[in-house]
């Protein structure tokens, strides 16, 4: 192989090992991206030395798991794939009476039995290093040819390994989607017949192949392929109700469609990670939510957004995604419809959604809200509206949306009314942060002091009343409608 990019450091992980007599490869994912022209993301090297037997011929490593992995630490390298390497003695693995966890791992002294236990042909290759390229490959399962022919096959009896470990038939998947690869028919078969396996297997597990699903350049085509494969259902069979709820005349697709075109495009601008769950659920609760309005003769989905950012929270909190994640994408989802009510929109309305969202996502709320036009099948965004919105953002940005942007705090509030502390100043700050949404000229000390004066003598309820009043400011019937949804579906 020409032309490739082996880094010094693994070049003399590699030689140290054999040097000291060890044989030493590299394989996996690594050697796959190699072979294929493409940097690889991590590097995995294997060898027939034990982990006693490596860590004296490194400065400095460290080994804690139970797989025998050694992680060799570079303290000179500012590439974040350098700084541990892993070097994992050649294993052989035997029975997973679980379908996840082989019960034992055992060393071996064969390079074979350490290709034998991998996943798939096209990471099941080997090759050993001289000055720095590629010398030798050992390739006992033709994963070079399926590399050639872009599949991806498990190694020997599908059947057999996907029920060692059930995770198999998503990575299956998530291979083939970063890599633009089909999967080979008989491992198609496989994954068919042991779909149902996958509920043995820890979520995290499946969420981390799921989140490179979707932060790969074809989102959509692998949640198909997981729908197709009958998986998808075990990471989230919300998604599935969407299939084949039309909607009006504005949308050229049913749900499932749009979402996915949606979640596509988010992958097409390079959007990260909460950007691109947000558009893959912003809809999730339309199934739910479609009325007919006889009047009207139109579908209607009222309060989707609402039911939906609760149905979301449950799906990313069953997928033990951090709470941070949580919080943004079920805000987005809870506010995505904002954009959309085109004409009418005020700058007041725009800074009560800065103050919804907060200032920190308002650009991506908006980019979401891109994603969901391009899914509804219109060719873009007008450019004429879009930069009316960023203005109007940008504008709004400069007023106080928050609490703490007022020009009065919890303490003046207590000076000036001579109140104990207590949840009171709070419902008051809120009240004026509500007056100063409306209009950004009452922020002024003066003002906001003297208002503390009079609204100090109203009941809490009242002030809370007064705090929440702006938030969400919708039609009655929209406002019956969410009510009655929530019941439904047990949410508040
Ligand atoms: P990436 O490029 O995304 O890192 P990868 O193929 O390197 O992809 P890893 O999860 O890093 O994926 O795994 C490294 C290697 O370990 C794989 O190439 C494969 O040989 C082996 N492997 C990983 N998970 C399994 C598994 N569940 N069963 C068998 N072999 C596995
Ligand atoms: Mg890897």
């Amino acid at each position: 192989m020409k032309n490739q990019v082996i880094p010094n450091e693994i070049v003399e992980i590699v030689e140290k090992l054999e040097k000291a007599g060890f044989e030493a490869f590299l394989v996996g994912g690594c050697t796959r991206d190699l072979l294929l022209g493409k940097t690889p993301k991590d590097w995995d090297i294997t060898t027939n030395a034990t982990p006693e037997e490596i860590i004296p011929l490194f400065d400095k490593t460290f080994y804690e798991n139970s797989y025998g992995t050694v992680g060799v630490v570079n303290e000179t390298t500012d590439d974040e794939r350098l700084k541990i390497v892993e070097v994992t003695p050649y294993r052989l693995e035997s029975f997973y009476s679980d379908h996840r966890h082989p019960d034992e791992v055992r060393f071996s002294k064969s390079i074979e039995d350490d290709l034998k236990r991998r996943d798939f042909t096209i990471n099941a290759i080997a090759v050993s290093l001289s000055n720095g390229a590629i010398k030798d490959i050992v390739d006992l399962f033709g994963g070079l040819k399926d590399i050639k022919d872009k599949t991806v096959r498990a190694v020997g009896d599908a059947d057999e390994r996907f029920k060692e470990d059930a995770l198999r038939m998503i990575r299956a998947v998530r291979l083939a989607t970063e890599l633009g690869f089909t999967i080979n028919i008989d491992t198609n078969k496989a994954i068919l017949s042991d779909s149902k396996l996958l509920k043995e297997i820890s979520i995290e597990r499946i969420r981390d192949e799921f989140v490179k699903i979707l932060m790969s350049k074809s989102p959509k085509l692998g949640i198909e392929m997981l729908d197709s494969l009958n998986l998808l259902v075990y990471i989230s069979p919300e998604l599935l109700a969407a299939k084949g709820v039309e909607q009006n005349q504005a949308h050229a697709y049913d749900v499932w469609e749009h979402l996915l075109r949606t979640v596509q495009h988010s992958a097409d601008k390079g959007w990260p990670l909460e950007i691109r769950l947000s558009a893959l659920f912003h809809d999730i609760s339309k199934p739910e939510t479609k009325r007919f309005s006889r009047e009207t003769s139109k579908i209607t989905f009222y309060g989707h957004e609402v039911v939906g950012s609760r149905v979301t929270k449950k799906i990313l909190e069953r997928l033990k995604f951090p709470t941070k994640t949580i919080e943004k994408v079920t805000s987005m989802v809870r506010w995505h419809m904002f954009f959309s009510d085109t004409e009418t929109i005020t700058l007041s309305a725009v800074r009560r959604m800065i103050a919804n969202v907060g200032r920190e996502n308002i650009w991506d709320l908006m980019n979401i809200r891109i994603c969901d036009r391009i899914g509804t099948g219109r060719p873009k965004e007008n450019p004429y509206r879009l930069r009316k919105y960023q203005a109007m953002v940008e504008e709004a940005m400069v007023d106080p949306v928050s609490v703490g942007m007022l020009k009065i705090d919890g303490k003046g509030i207590m000076d000036v009314t001579h109140v104990t502390p207590g949840p009171k100043i709070g419902f008051i700050l809120n009240a004026l942060l509500e007056e100063v949404l409306e209009n950004p000229k009452l922020n002024t000390k003066e003002y906001l002091e003297n208002r503390a004066m009079e609204l100090i003598i109203l009941p809490d309820a009242k002030l809370k009343e007064l705090g929440k009043q702006g938030v969400i400011v919708k039609s009655k019937a929209e406002n019956e409608n969410i009510e009655e949804i929530r019941k439904k579906y047990h949410v508040s």
